[in-house]
């Protein structure tokens, strides 16, 4: 008998914690990247997790995302959004002993070099991402205002595709080493790679330059066989081919069974739009064939007695109706059926960690 309801991500915690603790092991100086919806599974979850891991250092997208990990996670904690003087929150963050503020444009530096307070700082430097950062020609100038703050390193924001990624890093580096000494913080480098840049821009005696590398997406999402999200069976309906259902009343395809499940677009399910069958041909075809795409009908992410099944319509805000065609029998109310979701825009009702265990469906 179930007890959950709703769009629930079930994690075999003993297998997740080994590939983190893969990932960081392979890693050294890893910053675990803990920002909006927490990946699916929640910002205080994972700063918790990076404590268990070892991290002394995570990272966060937004100011205000600080105060939501600060109390999990007993280290320090970069703002990797760009400083910005409007932000009230970064600005008392400044004062924080344990937030590193990132810094994009020279006249922001200046800014806060010249405020008094010292704030811990990382400089970003513009890749060919072209999102934030200082270009490489302003480098030399901005490593002047360096004596204001508390400068902790050079931040690169590298581009996901890997060709040219190396040349561009070892550039950049470069640029920023020779305005400055201190440590590279890298996103999207392959650690091989970083230390192999390490060990080729450092001094015969120096050493490799300090590295930390920032990694979101691979670390808390690398293994998807560790986690399995599904939703819950709230109501089954019997229909007849040409009976209409649903907000836009819809003229069912054939018979069969409306199945409504949990989840919809709060949750962040089937952004994309369905097809709209709109032709009165195509309608007719539809009906005819019984076929559900020339219905107009769109796939959605649920799977239903292992097939991925049809929208009726596009989701509601927690709910969806599937289509199921009447020689299937259809799930029970209360059944639990595999959905397919998009963690870094999901938001699910629940996370349950199990040790040791895995359901199948
Ligand atoms: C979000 C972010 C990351 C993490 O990205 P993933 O692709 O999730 O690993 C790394 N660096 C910066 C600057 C980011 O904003």
């Amino acid at each position: 008998m179930n007890t959950v309801t709703g769009v629930t991500l079930r994690l075999d915690g003993s297998r997740w914690r080994e590939h983190l603790a893969t990932v960081a092991g392979a890693t050294p100086g890893i910053v675990p990247v803990i920002k909006g919806n927490g990946y699916g599974y929640g910002l205080e979850r994972l700063a918790s997790e990076s404590a268990t891991l070892g991290a002394d250092t995570i990272a966060v997208g937004m100011p205000r995302e600080v105060a939501v990990v600060a109390d999990a996670f007993a280290g320090d904690i970069v703002i990797l959004n760009p400083w910005n003087s409007d932000s009230e929150t970064a600005r008392e963050l400044l004062s924080h002993p344990r937030v590193i503020t990132t810094v994009s444009r020279l006249a922001d530096l200046v800014t806060l070099a010249d405020l008094g307070l010292r704030p811990r700082v990382l400089v970003e430097v513009l890749t060919s991402m072209r999102r934030h950062g200082i270009p490489a020609a302003e480098l030399a100038a901005a490593a002047t205002r360096l004596d204001g703050v508390r400068f902790e390193g050079w931040s690169i924001h590298l581009p996901l595709r890997a060709e040219g990624r190396y040349v561009e890093v070892e550039r950049l580096s470069r640029a920023a080493l020779g305005a400055a000494p201190g440590p590279l913080w890298l996103s999207h480098l392959p650690p091989e790679e970083a230390y192999g840049l390490a060990r080729q821009l450092g001094g015969a005696d120096a050493g490799p330059v300090p590295l930390r590398l920032r990694v979101g997406t691979r670390l808390w999402l690398g293994d998807a066989s560790t986690r399995m999200t599904t939703a819950t069976v709230l109501d089954v309906h019997p229909v007849q081919r040409g009976e209409r259902a649903g907000y836009r009343q819809r003229v069912c395809p054939a018979d069969g069974w409306i199945v409504v499940v949990s989840g919809g677009t709060s949750h962040g399910i089937g952004m994309e739009a369905p097809t709209s069958a709109s032709t009165v041909r195509q309608r007719a075809v539809a009906l005819a064939t019984g076929s559900l795409q020339a219905a107009g009908l769109a796939l959605s992410p649920y799977t239903i007695a292992g097939k991925k099944r049809w929208f009726l319509e596009p989701p509601h805000m927690q709910s969806s109706q599937l289509f199921l065609p009447g020689r299937e029998t259809p799930p029970e109310i209360g059944d639990e059926v595999p959905v397919e979701l998009r963690l870094t825009t999901a938001t699910v009702d629940q996370v349950l960690i199990q040790e040791g265990q895995r359901r199948s469906s």
